[in-house]
This record gives C-alpha cells, structure tokens and sequence, in this order.
C-alpha cells in the first residue's frame, strides 16, 4: 500500500517487542550518527555475529514518524537480495523507537576517503570499481520504481578499508516509490549533493539521483565538492544555474572519460542525464579503466577493447555519452 508522499508503510518483517538487549550485546563506540538515528555496532548472542543498530525514535519534533522508518524497512526489504544494499536482519520496537539489526559495514563511510590526503584517497581505479557498484544498487531500485533521495558520502558505507572493500548503501529514510500517476514534490536531501529539480519544486524522479551520484564521482575523484559554497544559499545558487568547474586543475591525474561520465549527469534537466543503466554503460566503467591519465584525444577507438573484464558480455561496450 502506497500513501500519497510515495511511502510504503506496510512491512513483511516481524516487528519484535521483547527487548533488544536479550538478543543482542552492544560493543565499542558507535559506528555513527545522522539526523535522527544512532547506529552501534551489537554481536547477536545467538550466533556471536556482528550487526549495527541503528536506533530511531518514533516522535521526532513532536511529530509521529513511525511510519517513514517502516517506509524505510519496506525498501530493505525490497532490496534484500541486491549485494550492495546493506541487509536488514531484525526490527525490534520499543515504546518510544525502532530498532533495525542491519548487516554491519566495517569499513564506515566513504566519506572519510573523499576528504582525505593522497595516501589515504580513492585511485581512479577505485573510484571506478565504486561507482560500478554504487550504480548497480541504484539501478536495481530505480528498475524497482524506488528512488533514494539521500546519496551522498556518509550514507554510502564500505564493507572493508584495507583492502578496500565493497560498497553498502545505507539510510533510505527518504526513499520513495515513483510511478507514472504521481509526482513527488518535497524539499528533501543534504544540501550539496541535491538535484535542482528539487530546488525548484519540480517533480522528482529517478534521475534525481543521477544527479547526486555525478555530485560524488567528483567528490571521490577530486576531493571537492563541485557545488558547495560559504553558506546555503549560495551552494542553490551554485546548483540551479549548474556550473562545474572541469579545470585540468581540478582534475589533475583524472582520465577524460571519468570526467565526461560526470558530465552525463551534472545536467540541469534531468530529462537529459544519464540513467543507472546507461552510466553502467559508460566507457569510463567499460574495460578502459587502464587508460586513466590518457588524454581522451589519443584513446584507442572505444568499440575495441583491449581487455576484457572477468564478468564482462562478449559484445562490445555501447558507448553512450
Ligand atoms: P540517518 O538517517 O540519521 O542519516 P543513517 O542510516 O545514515 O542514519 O546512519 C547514520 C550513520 O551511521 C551513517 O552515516 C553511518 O556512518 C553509520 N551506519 C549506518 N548504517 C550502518 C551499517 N549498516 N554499518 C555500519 N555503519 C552504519
Ligand atoms: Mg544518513
């Protein structure tokens, strides 16, 4: 059942009322924290595996949001089988929160690396690896009319630092379902990586996270984010008139492709962006990867790779930018 906001309120999962602490031991710090939520990591006493706990609170500024967080378990339910969705494994209530067991990310968010020196930083090759992952979570929601609505650094987690692991993505708290009689129009998301359509009250659709993902394959690549400005204000600015900085200085060491894969989709309108399914397209994510620091001038001819990836189909990349 879907309410008028695109919410589905209605969960498979039990939702469990004896207290959390009889199945479970909370352990070291917390894993992290976002608008509403804490998250702990917590060993199973059953099984001694490791989870993390993220704990919301049912009223928050006096009013009932009970049913965005079963909203948000309907999504992981839906996503359960897609690898790079952190799993839900229980949901406990208490008188005043929810609780949801989901599958602990070790290695945190990939914010951490976005802000960081070279020795820690993305490579291009990671970048590249990341993005394919992140963009095939992303298209199997959006082939499942669920859009995210939230992408960004803290909400895309790792499963590993060293050695760099696998993405999880996390916090679908303002995740909805988009089908063709209903436009959704609210003012949602973290100001940096925010699409313009939302700004200007337009309706949102799933390339509004296309959007937010060319937000943070630049972010991942340069380390800067394209947008942010001294205050709020200026970063909408910024968004809804849509320049980029693509400078040889930003981009210092990164591949033309990567730099013409977040051109399909820093584009104002989203009728022009890239969907997931042609970014997975993209040359950039096609077996070109050893060409990073080639100027795109002397690439060989795309439709000829030289190396074939281990899960890559026998036809050639389509090209699509
Ligand atoms: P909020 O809705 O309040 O933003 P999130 O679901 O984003 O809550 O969780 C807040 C933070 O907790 C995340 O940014 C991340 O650092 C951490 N976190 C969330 N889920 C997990 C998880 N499954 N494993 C490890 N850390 C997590
Ligand atoms: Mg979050």
């Amino acid at each position: 059942m879907m309410n008028k906001r695109g919410m589905v309120t209605t969960v498979q999962t039990r939702i469990r009322t004896e207290p959390f602490s009889n199945n479970y031991d909370l352990v070291g710090r917390e894993l992290g924290r976002g608008k509403f939520a804490v998250v702990k990591k917590c060993v199973e006493k059953a099984t001694g595996k490791e989870h993390a706990a993220k704990f919301q609170r049912k009223r928050r500024k006096g009013q009932d949001c009970r049913g965005d967080i079963l909203n948000e378990i309907s999504v992981l339910e839906l996503a359960k089988d897609n690898p790079y969705v952190a799993g839900l494994h229980e949901v406990y209530e208490t008188h005043s929160e929810i609780i949801l067991v989901l599958e602990c990310a070790a290695g945190g968010e990939i914010f951490n690396q976005c802000v960081a020196d070279n020795d820690d930083a993305f490579t291009e090759q990671d970048v590249i690896r990341l993005t394919h992952q992140i963009l095939t979570g992303v298209a199997f929601l959006h082939n499942n009319n669920v859009v995210h609505l939230d992408l960004k650094p803290q909400n895309l987690l790792l499963t590993s630092t060293q050695p760099l692991g696998d993405i999880r993505i996390v916090d679908f708290g303002l995740s909805r379902r988009i089908d063709a009689h209903m436009e959704v129009r609210e003012i949602l998301g973290t100001p940096e990586y925010v699409a313009p359509e939302i700004l200007n009250f337009e309706p949102i659709s799933t390339a509004t996270d296309m959007w937010s993902i060319g937000v943070l394959t630049y972010v991942m690549l340069t380390g800067e984010s394209p947008f942010l400005g001294e205050d709020k204000q200026e970063t909408f600015l910024n968004i809804t008139q849509g320049v980029v900085d693509y400078s040889q200085e930003v981009f210092e060491g990164v591949s033309a492709l990567a730099v013409n894969f977040i051109q399909t989709l820093l584009c104002l309108s989203p009728e022009d962006r890239a969907s997931a399914e042609e970014g997975l397209n993209h040359p950039w994510l096609n077996g070109h990867a050893s060409l990073t620091h080639t100027p795109l001038a002397t690439l060989p001819s795309l439709d000829e790779p030289e190396t074939s990836q281990s899960e890559s189909e026998p036809e050639s990349p389509s090209p699509s930018p």
